[in-house]
């Protein structure tokens, strides 16, 4: 119930305009973000790998309803990724895409083109884009466009909600020989028609969908800090004869450090997704929706600035 209420405030303008000019501790949003600029983004990404971690960045966007908002994305993915490359971070940081902030909203054409600009500027710095996945409503035509990237740049990861009724279909059509798939539970509000609704019957999604990803022929991406589906995927990478090259774990920034380093440790690739950027708020609010209790933490936060 929390959890829909929050999501709902994360797509209301009034709430976000309320939460944006409140006094908000930056604590509360440094703990989820790296940071507002490129070189913030550059500053953590050097520490993760200097930690033997791998990092996927996110230029925080989405919901863009101006050409102008998209080029603006477009622009700061190139930048980013040309001084990832001159700083030598490429690989193993590569990043995320959200097509929503590419304009996928309102021109499909112009998500592709400009997507397909920053998979050649990745492809040229040496490592790979994923392109994340939103609500529901996007998944056909986010797979399709994704589907439409691979053909020219194949390294392009795609990301399944376990969560949606569809994704073990989706799985089963994406586990082919190098696909890159980052399997997740889903961080938005959806409806009963579309996907499951409790956490049970959102975990047992998952661990079927993992299934089909390990026992398939492509990169599976294990996108959880839940420390159940952890342990079931450790095991399933002892059960399919996993080589550390061939899967990953991946984490949020933030979320679980100490888990994220045992893995690491544990001879498993580590990749943590770092946010960064001035438009953080619908992040951080599915970041609290996923955990109430952080919520006493922000409204506390609220009223000590
Ligand atoms: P949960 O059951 O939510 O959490 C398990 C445990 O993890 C909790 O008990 C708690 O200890 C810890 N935890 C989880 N969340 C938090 C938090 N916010 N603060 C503090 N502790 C927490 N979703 C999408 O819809 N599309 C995407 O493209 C997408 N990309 C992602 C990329 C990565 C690398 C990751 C890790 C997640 C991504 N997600 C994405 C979010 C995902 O769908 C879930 O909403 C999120 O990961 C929480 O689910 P969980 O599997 O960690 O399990």
């Amino acid at each position: 119930m929390l959890r829909s209420v929050i999501l709902a405030a994360a797509r209301s303008d009034r709430v976000e305009r309320l939460v944006e000019t409140a006094p908000v501790s930056r604590d509360v949003v440094r703990r989820y973000v790296a940071g507002a600029a490129v070189d913030d983004a550059l500053r953590i990404s050097r520490d993760l790998v200097d930690q033997g971690l791998a990092v996927s960045l996110d230029y925080l966007g989405e919901d863009t309803t101006s050409p102008e908002q998209a080029e603006q994305t477009r622009q700061s993915y190139l930048e980013l990724l040309a001084a990832l490359s001159a700083a030598g971070l490429c690989p193993p940081t590569e990043v995320s895409i959200k097509l929503s902030a590419l304009g996928q909203m309102f021109d499909e054409k112009l998500a592709y083109s400009y997507a397909r600009e920053i998979c050649q500027a990745a492809t040229n710095a040496g490592t790979t884009v994923t392109v994340d996945m939103e609500d529901h409503t996007t998944t056909d035509s986010t797979l399709e466009l994704l589907m439409q990237l691979r053909k020219d740049f194949p390294d392009t990861g795609a990301v399944l909600q376990a969560y949606l009724r569809r994704t073990e279909a989706d799985c089963r059509e994406l586990s082919g020989p190098g696909s890159r798939v980052r399997l997740c539970k889903g961080a938005y509000s959806e409806p009963e028609s579309v996907a499951f609704q409790s956490r049970l019957d959102v975990d047992r999604s998952y661990v079927r969908c993992l299934n089909i990803l390990m026992a398939g022929e492509g990169h599976p991406m294990i996108a959880t800090h839940d420390p159940r589906l952890v342990s079931i995927a450790e095991d399933r990478v002892r059960w399919f004869d996993r080589t550390p090259d061939s899967y990953e774990f991946q984490m949020l920034y933030g979320i679980r450090p100490h888990e994220q380093r045992r893995l690491a440790d544990a001879g498993h690739t580590m990749r943590i997704y770092v946010p960064y950027g001035v438009q953080w708020y619908g992040y951080l609010m599915r970041r609290l929706a996923e955990r109430p209790a952080n919520l006493t933490f922000f409204l506390r936060s609220l009223g000590t600035r």
